[in-house]
């Protein structure tokens, strides 16, 4: 399968790494649309929210489990926004499901 993120996962493609364990990775945005964005991304593939399932959505709450953390390391006193865009409508650019941390600013108060 032909996947960004898996490459990443790999160590084919590079990125710069903000969090990793045996199970997901974090890494910064090539770009960032925040002074903090950061993506993390189970490292097995799911190809976005519309994937999760009862069989796999353990890695979802151990994602949501390790963003207070990278936030914390990450400086993100003040508050962040978590983001995942899911299909065309949403304009998902790469199909392996990724949670975008973002801060460091006051964002805007749209989402959409
Ligand atoms: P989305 O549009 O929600 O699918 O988000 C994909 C994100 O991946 C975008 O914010 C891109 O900037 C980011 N991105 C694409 N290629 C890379 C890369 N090689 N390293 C880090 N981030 C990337």
């Amino acid at each position: 399968m032909d996947c960004l993120f898996c490459a990443i996962v790999k160590g084919d493609i590079p990125s710069t790494k903000v969090y990793e364990d045996e199970k997901i990775l974090a890494f910064r945005d090539i770009n960032p649309q925040a002074p903090t964005h950061v993506l993390v991304i189970p490292k097995t593939h799911i190809p976005s929210v519309d994937g999760i399932n009862a069989e796999n959505s353990a890695i979802v709450a151990h994602i949501f489990e390790a963003i207070p953390q990278i936030a914390k390391a990450e400086g993100l006193t003040e508050g962040y926004r978590v983001v995942s865009n899911c299909g065309d409508h949403a304009c998902q650019s790469v199909k392996h499901l990724h949670f975008h941390v973002l801060g460091g600013k006051q964002l805007a108060d749209s989402m959409a």
